[in-house]
């Protein structure tokens, strides 16, 4: 009797493998294996969106990604799984409606249920015929002397898989199950690493300047001002009991975060907290009239109105037309380039992604199949691309992880 064909196997229950399972399975004369380390997988798609996981924007802005690698071979990865495709899949094969956020631009399943996402693709993986192997943790990986792959699981032994595709995610949030070893496991098979660091995560202040402003939140523009044209984002600002996050910080941080990495000056963030740019800022305190405070209020929080104008040391109780024009011009900066007083960030712990990994140049950007190592394919958040928050992050996992699942397949 013919020894049975030689299972095909994807590494990680995340985001990214979920669907390259899927898309792997579906024929009856291929067995495909899906092993994932923690007890359940699909953990940071649980923890996404504040429990409603943000599944996917309603556009996709290529330009927005950051990666070390080429940005047309991101493009072509990225764009490869047409949004509108995508939501067909999730909503007719997975059984998830989906309902746009309009105000964001967000989509979210319409349960406003992560749960239902992580829970929809685990069964529809099942439907398949995905086997799934939880608690299986794979500790290396090695092409077979005979052809295909040779894999070892911690405390269960040697399993030879036809081909691998590795969706082991990055460093992110390691108590989701991504702890990094796919970057090791990539490294010892020949692969090379851009210099990975935490992304889309928060920032913290030592001292902490403003914890009596923690829990509030509005809408900002920040720029972190550098070489070329510099890089400007806008939307929503938290202050924490430790610093800031909310989307707008979280969008800057990896240029805080490298800068803190070189070891060189800290990259300066400077905040407009209004949608009054410093023309419209300095007219309404020439002609306003009444106290600085009460202009100030118009625009702002109360709370940050007041800690604002304290450190312009500025009396709140000052009729606008006192200001002297230095002290208005002082105040107009203070409002429209406030230099952010940064001084760390909370790191891989509470990143949402990873930034830098395998350089894209490194995989077949149709099969996403290694270059380095044939019967090898690389999605999801070990590749060297992240994108800002929106749903974009998912986008990728999804669109690299489907692309990777063909590959294994053999699919054109
Ligand atoms: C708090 C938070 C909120 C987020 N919210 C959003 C959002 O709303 N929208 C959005 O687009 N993005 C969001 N993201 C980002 C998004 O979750 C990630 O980009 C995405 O999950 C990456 O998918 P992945 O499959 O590549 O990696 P992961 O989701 O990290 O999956 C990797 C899987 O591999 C498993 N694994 C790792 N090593 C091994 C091994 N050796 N053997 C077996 N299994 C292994 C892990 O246990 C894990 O299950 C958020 C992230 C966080 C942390």
């Amino acid at each position: 009797m013919p020894a049975p064909p030689l299972p095909h196997v994807v590494v990680g229950a995340g985001a990214a493998g979920l669907v390259a399972a899927i898309t792997c399975a579906g024929s009856p004369d291929r067995r495909v294996l899906l092993l994932e380390r923690t007890r359940e997988g699909g953990r940071k798609i649980l923890v996404s969106g504040g429990g409603r996981c943000n599944i996917l924007p309603s556009q996709i802005e290529p330009a927005r990604f950051v990666t070390g690698s080429s940005p047309n071979t991101l493009r072509k990865m990225l764009l490869s799984w047409p949004l509108a495709e995508q939501r067909r899949f999730f909503t007719e094969e997975a059984g998830i409606e989906l309902a746009l956020e309009v105000e964001t631009g967000k989509v979210f399943p319409a349960s406003n249920s992560a749960r239902q996402v992580r829970d929809g693709l685990v069964a529809l993986a099942r439907r398949r015929g995905v086997e799934i192997l939880f608690d299986s943790r794979v500790e290396d990986l090695a092409p077979h002397p005979e052809g295909g792959w040779s894999l070892a699981l911690h405390g269960r032994g040697r399993l030879d898989a036809a081909a691998v595709v590795l969706a082991t995610g990055g460093r992110s949030m390691p108590g989701t199950g991504s702890d990094g070893l796919g970057f090791e496991l990539v490294q010892r098979l020949g692969h090379s690493l851009h210099p990975t660091y935490p992304a889309l995560t928060p920032l913290t202040a030592e001292p902490p300047r403003h914890a009596a402003l923690a829990g509030l939140s509005l809408d900002v523009t920040i720029t972190a001002p550098g070489s070329g044209q510099g890089f400007t984002t806008r939307g929503g600002f938290l202050f924490t009991h430790r610093g800031y996050s909310g989307p707008a910080v979280l969008d800057v941080s990896h240029l805080a975060v490298r800068s803190r990495l070189a070891g060189g000056p800290l990259q300066p963030l400077l905040v407009q907290w209004t949608d009054l740019d410093a023309k419209a800022w300095d007219r309404e305190l020439q002609e306003g009239t009444g106290w600085v405070l009460t202009a100030l209020r118009r625009h702002l929080p109360d709370r940050l109105a007041a800690v604002l104008l304290q450190e312009t040391g500025l009396d709140p109780a000052r009729p606008l037309h006192q200001l002297r024009r230095e002290e208005r011009l002082r105040l107009v900066e203070h409002l429209t380039r406030y230099p952010l007083p940064w001084t760390g960030d909370e790191g891989y712990r509470k990143a949402e992604v990873t930034g830098g990994g395998v350089p894209l140049s490194e995989v077949d950007p149709r099969t996403l199949e290694s270059r380095r190592c044939p019967g090898l394919f690389l999605c999801g958040e070990i590749l060297d691309a992240f994108g800002p928050i929106g749903g974009h992050n998912f986008a990728w996992a999804w669109a690299t992880g489907r692309a990777a699942g063909r590959g294994a397949s053999g699919r054109p």
